[in-house]
């Protein structure tokens, strides 16, 4: 059966200003590595036995309905404005609205240079394409907000990084890629038209009960006020959160050098571009209303032009530190079997992690261990545990079902980086055993999986992975 794709593309119709129209560049020899037939089913898509899948999703073939664009945006890298960046490497297809109501963006990703590839190649390799395959759908899986994957593909073409390494292409799946970034754009280019249009466009299509940008602006913070806490609650660091990546509909998109901590230490760092920690683990929560503020100053322009507008814009951004906080404690309280959190819950979490810190305690381990009871074997002094522990237990008197509770908030699986990098070495040798695996796996984090106790091993001296790339 030939592959059906119900496209209905709303991005395409907007003025040309916002794209450029471009198809993917074909390649040398397509080969489907995974197709994620669950998410297919759910976008409404048909015939997906279809033996050209690969060259589907390679982009040697467009298919039908399909209105291939490279998406405009500017944004901040690591602080520094770049008036525009644009889709170097990626093509969206087109969107579909699933059964399910949700529309939703199928990109390619490594599928050719386009107009704002500036000096790239267009192109991405095997593992960055494989690490965002399992890390996005391992998000999915433990409850995280984020883009998808569809399907990767290998291209039967070498790309040159510091050496030759295979070619691949990802298809991702999103709410949307609107970005603070694509605000950004418009903002500095000071085309206020254009602004409006888009920021109508995200309304309609991610926040339809927003009433003009003052409650777009609060939509979006509740968002990444959300997705940041969840964020920090599996242990997860983005890794490089430019206002690019900073997506508008609150998923988690562009997954780059990002990671999940093992050892607890809020100052973690994994990517090798981010030299001065700007993007650390505890730091992702200012940074992401760094982000936000971002945001803000780029709708000015289409706020009223009164002090109390300027006002209102003001203390929500303020506010968005209360709101993470709120999120983060709800998030953390569920961790120690706590359901309903008070205030005073913060300090005995923070206690919490400052005994990690102090103990190397791995991050997941740990907190699945106070499942368990065996948690004071993650410390390096179990005292210091159980020190922690009278109070923890005390506070726990009178809660209905805390087992229950942490079960269902501590995952038992994670993506760890350094089964990540030993899995993206085999798919380079020709092996993709261990990616299956453990993408069937980390669909079930919260599940014991007596199989798969490997995986909840940390790294060994000789296997921590301490630099993550770009790719
Ligand atoms: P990222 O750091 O992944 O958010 O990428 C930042 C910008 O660089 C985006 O505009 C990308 O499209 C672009 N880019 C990254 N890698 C490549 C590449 N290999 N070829 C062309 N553009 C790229
Ligand atoms: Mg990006
Ligand atoms: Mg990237």
């Amino acid at each position: 059966m030939t592959l059906h794709i119900p496209f209905d593309n709303s991005y395409a119709a907007l003025p040309d200003g916002f794209y450029t129209r471009q198809n993917p560049t074909p390649v040398a020899a397509p080969q489907l590595i995974v197709f994620n037939h669950a998410l297919a089913a759910q976008m409404g898509m048909e015939g997906t036995d279809d033996p050209r899948l690969a060259s589907i999703f390679a982009g040697n073939e467009v298919p039908q309905g399909a209105a291939p664009l490279a998406q405009l945006y500017a944004g901040h890298q690591f602080g520094q404005f770049n008036p525009q960046l644009g889709d170097g490497r990626a093509i969206l297809l087109g969107e579909t609205v699933g059964r399910d109501g949700r529309r939703r963006d199928i990109q390619l990703k490594g599928s050719g240079p386009t107009p704002y590839s500036r000096s790239g190649d267009g192109r991405a390799w095997l593992g960055p394409v494989l690490r965002e395959y399992l890390v996005s759908e391992a998000m999915h899986a433990l409850g995280v907000p984020t883009t998808r994957a569809l399907a990767a593909v290998r291209t039967g073409e070498p790309v040159y990084r510091e050496a030759a390494l295979p070619g691949a292409v990802l298809t991702r799946v999103a709410a949307s890629h609107i970005r603070v970034g694509t605000f950004q754009v418009f903002a500095a280019r000071r085309d206020t038209k254009a602004l409006r249009e888009l920021m109508d466009h995200a309304i309609a299509r991610h926040y339809p009960d927003a009433d003009g940008p003052r409650g777009f602006l609060q939509a979006v913070i509740a968002a990444q006020a959300k997705l940041v806490a969840q964020w920090m609650s599996v242990g997860f660091i983005h890794g490089v959160m430019n206002t690019d990546n900073c997506a508008i509909s609150g998923e988690t998109i562009d997954y780059g050098p990002c990671a999940f901590m093992d050892v607890y230490n809020p100052d973690t760092v994994f990517s090798s571009i981010d030299r001065r920690g700007r993007y650390a683990y505890a730091n992702q929560a200012d940074i992401v209303i760094w982000n936000i503020a971002q945001l803000a100053t780029s709708l000015v322009p289409l706020m009223p032009d009164t002090d109390e507008a300027v006002k209102g814009f003001t203390d929500d951004v303020q506010g968005m530190a209360e709101q993470i906080r709120a999120q983060w404690l709800t998030r953390f309280a569920a961790k120690i079997g706590i359901t309903e959190a008070q205030p005073e819950d913060a300090a005995l979490i923070g206690d919490l992690l400052t005994t990690m810190d102090e103990n190397q305690a791995d991050f997941t381990n740990t907190f699945r261990a106070l499942v368990s009871g065996d948690a004071r074997d993650q410390f390096t002094d179990p005292a210091a545990f159980e020190l922690w522990a009278e109070g923890w237990k005390q506070r726990l008197d009178g809660e209905a079902d805390p087992q229950a509770v942490m079960t269902s908030a501590n995952p038992a699986y994670i993506p760890r980086n350094h089964r990540v990098e030993q899995m993206i070495e085999a798919a380079v040798a020709g092996d993709d055993a261990p990616f299956h695996r453990m993408l069937d796996i980390l669909s079930r984090p919260y599940e014991d999986q007596p199989v798969a106790e490997d995986l909840t091993r940390p790294p060994l001296p000789a296997e921590v992975v301490p630099a993550t790339f770009c790719g």
